[in-house]
């Protein structure tokens, strides 16, 4: 199969590699290779990729902001969405997003139209297909507010439309299937007032900087908020806040955040957050949920 993939990189414009780091590609910068690593071009040329693909492993990822690769890599194909998935317009009363645009670039469009409801978006490093998976949010809004469908693309190549209601969109999950790409999201959206949307954007930014250490390689929340408690809160009570595994530590900024303080392995960020997952529960008996997608061979 792999050959076979290589073999379309000559006649495809999209990018194909082979035992590729793509440890890089995520926001910690560590973790193991590739198979294949591919950047897809366009809606035409994922549809070929994936039925070369076959039934084979594969994986699609966004900017890597929620992601740890292991060690011994991802024996398949990683597919990443390149150039023609980077589109935003105004149709028919709904704004229509490539689902590589990142949030940022979302939330900037948006306040540069003046329209609200965006803003949260500025708080999160992700990709919109990223975002629609995880239901990304923070500050009190979600993605889950502001979409109205999305397009993905299955693993035959066949696009759908789907409508929110079947996303099951909650706390961080959605019931989007590993094997089914998003490709573009609908929003609904309405028109504010352009200062009011700065200022709560800068409000946001503001937050952040003082709360998360968004300048480290990080995966932002490692694990999802138990109902009505905070991780946060329980790792730090249950004494991880500033223990290490190797090069990595949990923040000393945000007991949720781990970080790779320069040479961390993923196996040493796997191991610190499953000795977080155990002393949390050995002193609260709750089990902690990685929010933080893992990868790869074990
Ligand atoms: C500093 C920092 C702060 C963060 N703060 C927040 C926050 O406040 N709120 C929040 O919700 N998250 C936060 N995150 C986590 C992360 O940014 C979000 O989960 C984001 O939505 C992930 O998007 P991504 O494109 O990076 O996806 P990836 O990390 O690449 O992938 C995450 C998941 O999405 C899937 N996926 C990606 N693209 C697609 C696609 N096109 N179709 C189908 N599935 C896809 C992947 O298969 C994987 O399961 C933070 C991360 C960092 C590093």
């Amino acid at each position: 199969m792999s050959k076979k993939i290589i073999e379309l990189a000559d006649k495809l414009k999209s990018k194909i590699y082979s035992d590729y780091n793509a440890g890089k590609q995520t926001w910690f910068r560590t973790g193991g290779n590739a198979k294949i690593f591919a950047i897809v071009e366009d809606n035409l040329e994922l549809e070929i990729i994936l039925n070369e693909i076959n039934n084979e492993n594969f994986y699609i990822i966004g900017s890597g902001s929620n992601l740890l690769i292991r060690d011994n890599g991802y024996n398949g194909t990683l597919i990443k969405l390149g150039k023609g998935f980077n589109t935003i317009k105004i149709n028919d009363n709904k704004l229509e997003v490539g689902a590589s645009i990142l949030d940022i670039n979302l939330s900037n469009y948006a306040l540069r139209q003046n329209i609200e409801g965006f803003e949260f978006y500025s708080g999160i490093p992700g990709s919109i297909g990223g975002a629609v998976k995880m239901n990304a949010g923070c500050y009190g809004s979600e993605t889950v507010d502001v979409i109205n469908s999305i397009e993905i693309c299955d693993n035959f190549g066949q696009r759908k439309i789907i409508t929110k209601d079947k996303l099951n969109l909650k706390y961080r999950s959605s019931k989007i299937n590993n094997t089914d790409i998003v490709t573009k999201a609908i929003f609904n959206f309405n028109y504010g007032d352009q200062n009011l949307i700065k200022d709560k954007i800068n409000e946001i930014k503001n937050k952040r900087l003082e709360s998360q250490p968004i300048k480290n390689k990080t995966s932002g929340s490692t694990f999802k908020n138990p109902e009505n408690l905070h991780a946060a809160k329980l790792i730090e009570e249950a004494g991880c806040k500033g223990t290490n595994f190797g090069d990595a530590y949990v923040s000393d900024k945000h007991a949720n955040f781990l970080i790779n303080r320069g040479s961390a392995s993923a196996t040493d960020i796997e191991n610190l957050g499953k000795s977080i997952v155990e002393k949390v529960y050995k002193k609260f008996n709750i089990k902690l949920e990685w929010e933080v997608k893992i990868i790869g061979e074990k």
